[in-house]
Formats: C-alpha cells, structure tokens, sequence
C-alpha cells in the first residue's frame, strides 16, 4: 500500500512537471521566433492525457495548442492502438515515454489530415513537433465551441445531429478509412449548428487488427448518447452494417438511411432492441474471410436463412452466395416495386 501511494505520488509529481518542460518551452520559443505563434492566451482545457491551449499567429489566426503529457502510466495502455497497423511498423520502442508522445503527436497530425482530405469537420492540423500539436482554433470570440454533451438541443436538432453523426462515421470510414476509436459525446464539438471531430490521437486505419472492435464501441457510444435525446436511433448492428457495407456510396445513402431508420423504429419495440444490442455487443466479428473460424458451418447457417454478422462487412450477399451489388434492403426494395 506504500508504495502504491507513493507511486501515485511520483505520477502526480511527474505530470505537472512534464506538461511545460524545457523542450516545449524550446520548442515554443522557435514557434515564436518564426511568428508562427505570436500569443498564448489561456488554457482551454486540461484533460487526463493533454492541456489544451488558446494561442494567436502573427497575422492574428487562432490557433488550438495540444500538449500531450509524458505520464508512463497514461502511456502503458496506449500500446494497442499503435500496433497492429502498417503506418507504425518503424515505431520499435514504445517504452520511452517521451519517443511515445513524439508518435502520438504526429499521429493524431496525420490523422487530421486525413480527415480533411476525406471531408470530414475537424480542426485543420497546422504542425507537430515533439510533444504538441498546432491545430485551427474552433470557436467564438475566443471561446471555445462547446463538446456536444455540453450543447442545448432540441429533439428535432438531436435527431438532424444523429444522422449527421452516422454519416460521419461512413465518411471516416469509408473516405478516410479510419475508425475514431474514442468516439463519443465528449470528442465531439457542436459549433455553428454541426458537429466537429476532435481528439484522433488514438484513431486507428480500418486495417487495424482491433479496427471492429473500436467501431462497434464507436457505435455504441453514438447510440446511447442519442437515445437520451430520445432519437429513434438504429439497432447497434444496423448502425455497424451501414458503415462498414462497402455496397452504400454517397449516390443512394440517403435513400438507404431514410428506409433503414423508418423500418428499424416501425416494427421493433426497444427492449427487443436491447436484447439485439447485447448480443451484438457480444458477438465475435472477423475483419477477414480468413479470420472466419467455421466456414462451412456458417454457409450451411446462411443457407438456411440465418442472418450473419460479417456478411455485410466483407461484402457478400445473406446467401453469401456472391458478392454483393447494391445495400440488401435497397435491392429487395426494388424488387418488390417491379
Ligand atoms: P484530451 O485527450 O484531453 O481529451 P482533446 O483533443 O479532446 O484532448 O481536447 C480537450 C478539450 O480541448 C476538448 O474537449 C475541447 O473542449 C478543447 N479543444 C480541443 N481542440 C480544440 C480546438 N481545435 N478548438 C477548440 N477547442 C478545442
Ligand atoms: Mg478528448
């Protein structure tokens, strides 16, 4: 138990000393030098494993500062979402903290950067460099634009916001191909009536061997965050199948979206859906056809009309007879219409 205190003691103790240590300190000083900073204004905020500051250039654009902390102990758990994806192969030393927060940094850039080329709302990166990130400030006469937990809104807003929200999740899927990973109603900004992405420190490439696993728990986050506000929001695994069926373009997901709600909310009471989420939440998900564990024994399931979970991720038709073409509901649609 002593030591358990004074370990505590040390990480306290290390925190508050690393934050603002001589390399930043160097590190902002040639900032200013270059007028690349010109002020820092105040901290926007200090979270368990960055400070964020409010900062101005020269020429008077606002600027985000995000300075990662060097705590090991915040670091210890971070390993997983670094391996396990080709971006980090050179990383080989994930024990020096301060080489860690080096790859955090840039990662959480080049992240960014994928999300503006992809399309999606998120502050522009400007730089990183050792242990912070320059980013586009988001906000108002200097005040920071409020998380999305923090913002008022009305049930029509939050249910405009829902679907703004899933589409987003396709987007950083399927443009950006990553998976946020730490998704939720706190890594979200609501400025000028739409959402913004923010904190991707940790966001992995769909390629990721814990790629699913982060999305389904991206998913479930999203749910249960809408569902306060009383949105009619999908099935865990309806929402998960949108996102991940490579058969959905932006040509008809709004046609695919406007069946899929209406059908998920008219004939499902939700504790039926209760119970379908916590066996999604539970089931296994392979990434590969490789990674299927019975082959044979889920084409005979598929065959005798069994719904199965990666059929739609891998892009195959229920019967897993073929790929498939277009979105399963939108093809029986059409069926039934002709
Ligand atoms: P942490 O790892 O501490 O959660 P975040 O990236 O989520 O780091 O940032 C912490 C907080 O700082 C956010 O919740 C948000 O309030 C504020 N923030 C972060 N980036 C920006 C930005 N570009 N513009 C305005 N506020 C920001
Ligand atoms: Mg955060």
């Amino acid at each position: 138990d002593k030591d358990r205190i004074r370990m505590k003691d040390k990480s306290d103790h290390a925190t508050t000393e690393n934050v603002l240590d001589s390399r930043i300190k160097n590190k902002l000083h040639k900032l200013f030098e270059k007028g690349i900073l010109a002020e820092i204004n105040g901290c926007i905020s200090t979270g368990k494993e960055a400070n964020v500051y409010y900062a101005k250039s020269k020429n008077k654009a606002e600027i985000a500062i995000k300075i990662y902390r060097t705590s090991i102990l915040t670091f210890k758990n971070r390993e997983k979402y670094i391996r396990g994806e080709y971006r980090f192969d050179h990383v080989h030393s994930l024990s020096n903290p301060r080489k860690m927060v080096k790859v955090w940094a840039e990662k959480e850039f080049s992240n960014l950067k994928r999300l503006e080329q992809g399309g999606v709302r998120a502050p522009r990166p400007i730089l990183s460099g050792g242990h912070l990130l320059l980013m586009e400030f988001l906000g108002s006469d200097g005040w920071a634009a409020p998380k999305l937990k923090d913002a008022v809104l009305t049930d029509s807003k939050s249910r405009i916001l829902y679907r703004e929200c899933i589409e987003i999740m396709w987007k950083m899927y399927n443009k950006c191909r990553l998976v946020h990973a730490d998704l939720s109603e706190y890594n979200m900004l609501y400025h000028n009536g739409s959402i913004i992405v923010i904190d991707v420190s940790q966001a992995v490439d769909r390629d990721h061997c814990n790629a699913m696993e982060f999305l389904r728990n991206d998913c479930n986050n999203i749910t249960a965050f809408f569902k306060k506000y009383d949105v009619g929001v999908m099935s865990l695994q309806a929402l998960f199948d949108f996102i991940t069926d490579p058969t959905i373009n932006e040509n008809n997901m709004d046609e695919y979206l406007d069946i899929c709600i209406e059908k998920e909310n008219e004939n499902k009471d939700s504790q039926q859906q209760e119970i379908e989420d916590a066996i999604f939440k539970q089931a296994y998900i392979p990434q590969r056809l490789t990674q299927v564990i019975n082959v044979e024994r889920d084409i005979n399931l598929a065959k005798s009309g069994q719904d199965l979970i990666y059929k739609t991720l891998i892009g195959l038709k229920a019967d897993l007879s073929k790929p498939a073409e277009k979105p399963e509901i939108l093809a029986n649609k059409h069926k039934t219409a002709s």
